[in-house]
């Protein structure tokens, strides 16, 4: 329960402080708004009030009062505080990144650089620079000072009309934002322009809404600076009854206030009317309370107005001398005042008025000079303004052109970089492509030549024999058989015809006792006996002839085109080849004769060959009769044209019988050194 009470208290406590840091905030906003308000009629009170707001707060607060107390400065025409205030807001303004405490600041600066240092383009840069950033704020004030500043900027150039434009859209932004503290200031410059141009009825309405709004704020200072601007506007509107009205108004407020430092000008203005009215007690009265008051509070503008008026009061009293003195003395100073023309008129009219003609036109001709001058100034002035608009605008344009100029020159080259790109990408494609399939190509091309290589290599080796070299049986059958095989038909007979009449001879030759080589000299010896045997053969036949290893030591020979006539001539020369040269071996020469059996193939033209192995095998028979018949020679068919089918196979079964009975006659070649035929082999 105690806990609970406790809590609560503390709660209540923190709600107290939550509500009292708003109030603290509302009082901060309140309290800088209406010293701002004050600030022109009151500014050394404002400065004080605004030096205890400076040490209470800190950041964005601190540069707000920072703003105002340079604008106090400023309406105290102390240049170099107003310009300090103003960048140490605008320092905040960016280190907070607070762009309408930045816009403020700036404003504030650019207000003192173009009043006391007369830097107008220093000005008119921070100027705009305030409007862009304004231009993005939802803050109403902001956006109304700026636009009244623009507008006062431009009347500065002469351009009263275009100054006309911005003060009366900045009445429109006050209004829409609901803020009487900006519409203030708008309308106080919007009527202020317009009595300027001579539109006085517009003038003095909007005067009297400021006014009606100055009283409604409720703020005092305000209301006098209201006055103030009224009494202006009815004076160059010529209604002297309402400027008196006002000046009496304001200057009423001003000494409640004790708005010292701004009383001194209304009432030495107030002692012109009285003059102007002929009123030349009153008129001295306040001359004299406008010079002690201004000699009170060191204001020399106001101490040489009011010098001035009791000057001319003096005039009009018939203090001829002190009164010319006076304002002889005073005008000497006022020579750059913007009333200094019709100051000159006033004292040339109290000099006419007390009979001083002579004196009073030599003023009069001042005065025409002065403002002859500032005319042409006025003129030549407003010429520059134009000029700088024209050349403000030729240079848009330029620039425009150029944007234009190097938008398309980007674009160009962003095309020419795109087809560069495109053409670098397609070289490299097609390089990368051409070594890719010279790669590939040369990669097929060593493999085709290496497969090939092989293919070679196997078919050597599948139609080769090792040893030898020779063809082997394989590639007999294969290759020789199938092109000299005669089958029955038209392109047999074509064939049969080209090769003549003679279809060729077969030998079977085996070396003679070759076994006993192998075993007396070894199998190494046996192998050189058979390479040089091989190679014998190969020399003695001929080239289109077809030389096989057809087993262990026997050979066939195809002899294409020949007759048995020219076999057993080939048969004596194979013979001698062989037998009539020893071999020569490591140690020793040896004797090597070979037995030769033959077979003819040539049969009558159209006659369908006869199976080859049939005919293989007959020389073979043959080849074993010149064994028995004591070898190193050749023993063969003779006539081709007897070997018809039941004669091959009569041979076939009893070789001996038939040559016997003369069925089959047989030829016998004796080889070099031989044994003689026996009569029985
Ligand atoms: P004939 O005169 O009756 O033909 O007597 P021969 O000794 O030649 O008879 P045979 O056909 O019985 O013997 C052949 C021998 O040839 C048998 C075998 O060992 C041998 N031979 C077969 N091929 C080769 C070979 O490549 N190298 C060697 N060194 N000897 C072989
Ligand atoms: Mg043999
Ligand atoms: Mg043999």
């Amino acid at each position: 329960m105690v806990v609970r009470r406790i809590l609560l208290g503390l709660l209540l406590v923190c709600q107290a402080a939550v509500a009292r840091s708003g109030d603290v905030h509302e009082d901060f906003t309140r309290d800088l708004t209406v010293i701002r308000e004050e600030a022109y009629v009151m500014p050394r009170a404002a400065l004080q009030r605004l030096d205890a707001l400076r040490q209470a707060h800190t950041g964005r607060e601190l540069g707000q009062v920072l703003v105002v107390t340079s604008r106090a400065y400023w309406w105290m025409k102390d240049k170099n505080r107003a310009v300090d205030a103003a960048l140490g807001a605008e320092r905040l303004g960016r280190e907070l990144h607070d762009d309408d405490l930045l816009a403020r600041a700036m404003l504030s600066h650019a207000y003192a650089l173009s009043m006391f240092v007369h830097d107008q383009e220093a000005a008119r840069r921070l100027i705009q620079g305030a409007a862009r950033l304004a231009a993005d704020s939802a803050d109403p004030y902001l956006k109304t000072q700026a636009l009244v500043t623009q507008g006062l900027l431009v009347e500065e150039d002469g351009d009263t009309a275009g100054g006309i434009e911005f003060v009366t859209r900045a009445v429109d932004v006050a209004r829409a934002g609901a803020d009487p503290d900006a519409l203030q200031m708008a309308l106080r410059e919007q009527a202020r322009l317009l009595a300027i141009v001579g539109k006085t009825t517009e003038a003095l309405a909007r005067t009297d809404e400021m006014i009606a709004a100055a009283r409604a704020r409720g703020i005092a200072g305000q209301l006098a600076h209201a006055r103030l601007s009224e009494y202006g506007t009815a004076a160059r509107a010529g209604n002297l009854k309402r400027a008196e009205a006002a000046l009496k108004a304001a200057v009423d407020i001003l000494e409640k206030l004790h708005a010292r430092e701004r009383l001194a000008v209304p009432l030495a203005n107030l002692a012109e009317l009285y003059m102007q009215s002929r009123r030349f007690g009153e008129a001295e009265r306040a001359a004299v309370a406008a010079l002690r008051i201004s000699r009170a509070v060191g204001d020399d503008y106001g101490i040489q107005l009011a010098s001035f008026e009791l000057g001319l009061s003096q005039i009009y009293f018939r203090n001829i001398a002190e009164g010319r003195a006076m304002a002889d003395q005073a005008l000497e100073a006022l020579k750059n005042d913007d009333q200094y023309v019709r100051m000159l008129l006033n004292y040339g009219h109290a000099l006419g008025q007390v009979g001083f003609g002579e004196a009073a036109l030599t003023i009069y001709e001042k005065a025409g000079s002065v403002s002859l001058a500032a005319w042409r100034k006025e003129k030549q002035s407003s010429y520059e303004a134009l000029q700088r608009a024209w050349d403000n605008q030729k240079k848009q344009s330029e620039l425009t052109a150029l944007h234009h100029e190097s938008v398309l020159k980007a674009a160009d080259l962003q095309n020419a970089r795109r087809q560069r790109s495109l053409w670098v990408a397609l070289c490299a494609t097609t390089c990368i492509a051409v070594v890719l399939i010279g790669f590939l190509y040369r990669r097929v091309a060593k493999a085709n030549k290496s497969l090939q290589q092989k293919n070679d290599q196997l078919f050597l080796q599948s139609t080769r024999d090792s040893l030898t070299g020779l063809f082997n049986r394989h590639y007999f059958y294969e290759h020789v058989v199938p092109h000299h095989h005669r089958k029955a038909g038209a392109a047999s007979e074509r064939r049969a015809g080209a090769e003549g009449r003679t279809g060729g001879v077969f030998l079977l030759m085996d070396i003679d006792r070759f076994k006993s080589i192998n075993d007396t000299l070894g199998h190494g010896a046996g192998d050189v006996v058979l390479k040089n045997v091989a190679a014998r053969l190969a020399a003695t036949l001929r080239e289109q002839d077809v030389l096989v290893r057809w087993g262990g030591e026997e050979f066939l020979a195809y002899l294409p085109g020949i007759g048995t006539d020219e076999a057993r001539q080939v048969c004596a020369r194979v013979l001698a080849a062989v037998g009539g040269t020893p071999i020569a071996l490591d140690d020793r020469a040896l004797d090597v004769t070979i037995s030769i059996g033959f077979c003819p193939k040539s049969l009558s033209p159209g006659d369908v060959d006869p199976d080859w192995e049939q005919l293989v095998h007959l020389a073979d028979l043959c080849l074993y009769a010149a064994k028995q018949g004591g070898r190193n020679r050749a023993v063969g068919i003779v006539d081709a044209a007897a070997l018809a089918p039941h004669v091959i196979a009569a041979a076939d079964a009893d070789l001996k019988r038939t040559a016997a009975d003369d069925v089959l006659a047989l030829a016998t070649v004796i080889g070099p050194a031989a044994p003689p035929v026996r009569a029985a082999a």
